[in-house]
């Protein structure tokens, strides 16, 4: 940049203006005391109040960046949610958006948002609100608006902006699934000018600012789609999407977000009886909640001063986990070894890494980089060079002991040892080690690509902080960490057998598997019970069920499925035909009235003794693993939350 003046108010604690000599204005937004942009009430207050003062002496062009290394503009804050119990407060929310960012629409000058790593929700209507935009062509770049996943919409113009730049088929994607475009996406999308590479970001964004070129607007078929008469059929074909997706109508913003786009334009404010409706809804209170949640089992996988990075992993057992678990580490850009009892064993886990690859990462050099990272090492040479081991091997103490004795030895003195185990004490496992303290466990959830949690097990005093290497490790990943004590089961585990107990009993009695699962996928949750225990395999839900319900006689169903040779998905049979891995239902009665209440009752129960046990360091530890461990219908607000709001409601009818 050239010769600039800081024309910064002192009282501007989250804004810093600098002008160019020619007139060019940088707007840099850095929130104080946060370590991401996040759009509070009084960072929008000084923003209009930055607006007032280049009002009085205009710009020649005002480029908005971000001062954050962590992104461009977080979104909302959405602490400011918690607590919005009126109308009027919910209301007074909108407007505060939607009538500043229609102001910075409307200033006279050119304007433009540098967009670099996350530009969500808010953040990217006010980029909306500028003429251009442009997206760093860096890996963290990432353009969403994600409100419904919080149970509301995006009401500071967003709903109407969005589909004017792109269209309204792609808008209507990106804002009733939350789904994020990265520079590549945005830019083919037109949801962005341009990308960028880094190097040339500013002076890209400078010479396009003061261009003089027409804002993009969408052309057309795309254009004409946001008009009648095909306006409303473009409605109803996504209305009828989210009904398929959400039948029972448990995420009313979606269907809200069809209706504010299509009958208001995309201005909320024209139907205030919406706001209200979605914004103090239990369901988006909920969600909200199980934002927080996530945001605290993402807090224990931070990095932390003093805990280096894991680039080394070494992991034992090229089976179904140990297979899935290198090929996700390589991925996410660490060195992976992955030894097997031999080469052969390890091949079908280099292929299925592979296929992976190419699916999240499409650009092949990438996809290219991530399959060197991951070394098959029969002979195991990888023990003596990696930060941590993970056994994967198969389910035995014996086995699992051996293997331990025989690498203990051979690792670097700080290295982690990490198990895999579901259902071993790791009490158990640890005799025998000369330094018991350093194994812990890492369980990750079958599919590993897709299962957000990760349960971290300790299992006796923490000597050497090996849990918080432990959590930050899975933060390295990019998936959740749960501290959970050592007790059978641990907590998803724990709380999934009785409640698969409680459904295969009800198979006994007579019920088809189809009205089981229909009253649960009913209920909100992504699976039934017994859809589940074929996915799992069923002499893997008696194994685990006999360990976990202390029931001495399996339900009948899966005794005799097993006699028979039904595994469930894997053997091709089990409570339903498995055909290219779906299930074959058939068409369920309707479920009896209670029926979901009654099979989720162990669940909860379940879940509230693993918190009295201490398994889990609290309810709301324990709402979030099960939610993300076992997909429980996260509109509840978690099993517990759900049960108190019941209670509550019950006492106050
Ligand atoms: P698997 O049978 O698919 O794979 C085990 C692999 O370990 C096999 O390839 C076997 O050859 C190898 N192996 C056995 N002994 C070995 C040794 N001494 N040295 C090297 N390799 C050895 O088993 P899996 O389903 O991947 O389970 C592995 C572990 O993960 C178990 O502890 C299991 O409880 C746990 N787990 C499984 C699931 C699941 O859904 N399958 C989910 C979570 C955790």
């Amino acid at each position: 940049m050239t010769s600039t003046t800081e024309i910064s108010s002192p009282q501007w604690r989250h804004w810093r203006l600098e002008r160019e000599a020619d007139g060019l204005a940088w707007l840099t937004i850095d929130r104080a005391d946060s370590a991401v942009n996040a759009l509070s009430a009084e960072v929008m207050t000084e923003l209009a109040q930055v607006l007032d003062s280049l009002q009085s002496a205009p710009p020649t062009g005002l480029i908005i960046r971000s001062g954050k290394a962590a992104g461009f503009i977080a979104g909302a804050d959405v602490e400011e949610f918690v607590g919005l119990d009126t109308p009027q407060q919910a209301h007074a929310l909108v407007e505060r958006g939607w009538q500043l960012f229609n102001r910075l629409a409307s200033v006279p000058y050119p304007t433009l948002a540098l967009i670099q790593g996350h530009c969500l929700g808010g953040g990217l209507e006010l980029a909306l609100a500028c003429r251009y935009r442009l997206a760093v062509d860096v890996p963290g770049t990432s353009l969403a608006l994600p409100e419904v996943m919080l149970g509301i919409f995006p009401g500071w113009g967003g709903m109407r902006r969005l589909p004017a730049l792109i269209g309204p088929a792609a808008a209507l994607d990106m804002m009733l699934t939350g789904r994020p475009a990265d520079a590549r996406k945005a830019a083919a999308l037109g949801l962005v000018d341009a990308r960028v590479p880094p190097r040339l970001s500013d002076t890209t964004a400078r010479r396009h600012v003061l261009s003089g070129k027409p804002a993009h607007r969408a052309r057309g078929i795309a254009a004409w789609m946001n008009h009648a008469p095909f306006k409303s059929l473009v409605a109803k074909r996504a209305q009828k999407q989210v009904e398929a997706k959400d039948p029972q109508g448990h995420y009313p913003a979606a269907p809200a977000i069809i209706t504010l786009w299509s009958q208001y334009d995309g201005n909320a404010l024209a139907a205030p009886q919406v706001i209200d409706r979605i914004l103090t809804s239990d369901t988006a209170r909920n969600l909200l909640r199980v934002f927080r949640l996530q945001e605290r089992l993402k807090s224990c996988g931070k990095a932390r001063e003093g805990i280096s990075p894991v680039q080394h992993v070494h992991v034992v057992g090229a089976g179904t986990m140990g297979g899935d678990i290198a090929a996700w580490c390589a991925l996410k850009g660490m060195t992976v070894t992955l030894q097997d009892q031999d080469a052969a064993r390890i091949a079908p886990a280099i292929g299925r890494a592979t296929a992976l690859y190419a699916r999240k990462l499409k650009d092949p050099y990438a996809a290219r980089a991530a399959a060197d990272r991951l070394v098959p090492d029969p002979a195991g040479d990888g023990v003596t060079r990696a930060d941590l081991v993970i056994e994967a091997i198969t389910e035995q103490v014996e086995a699992k002991q051996a293997l331990y004795r025989a690498v203990e030895s051979r690792m670097k003195p700080d290295a982690i040892l990490a198990t895999n185990t579901s259902s071993l004490s790791l009490a158990t496992l640890r005799t025998g080690l000369t330094q018991p303290h350093r194994l812990i466990g890492i369980h990750f959830f079958n599919p590993v690509a897709q299962m957000p949690l990760v349960e971290v097990v300790q299992a006796g005093p923490d000597e050497q902080g090996i849990q918080a290497r432990a959590c930050a490790f899975v933060g390295q990943l990019g998936k959740l960490p749960l501290p959970v004590s050592d007790a059978p089961g641990f907590l998803v585990n724990a709380v999934l057998a009785p409640y698969m107990l409680a459904a295969m009993r009800q198979v006994d009695d007579g019920v088809s598997p189809e009205t089981i699962d229909r009253a649960m996928t009913d209920f909100g949750m992504p699976m039934g019970p017994l859809e589940l225990a074929d996915t799992v395999g069923l002499d893997i839900a008696l194994a685990a069920g006999q360990q976990l319900t202390q029931q001495a006689k399996p339900p009948r169903c899966l005794a005799d499925r097993i006699s028979r040779g039904d595994l469930g998905r894997k053997s091709g049979q089990g409570f339903y035909a498995w055909h290219d891995g779906k299930a074959r239902k058939q068409q369920p009665a309707t479920p009896p009235a209670g029926m979901a209440e009654k099979l989720i009752a162990p669940l909860i129960e379940r879940t509230q003794q693993q918190v009295d046990k201490g398994v889990v360091a609290d309810a709301d530890l324990a709402d979030a693993g099960v939610i993300f461990g076992t997909g429980f219908a996260p509109f509840t607000g978690g099993p517990l939350h759900y049960r108190n709001n019941k209670l509550h409601n019950t006492s106050t009818t």
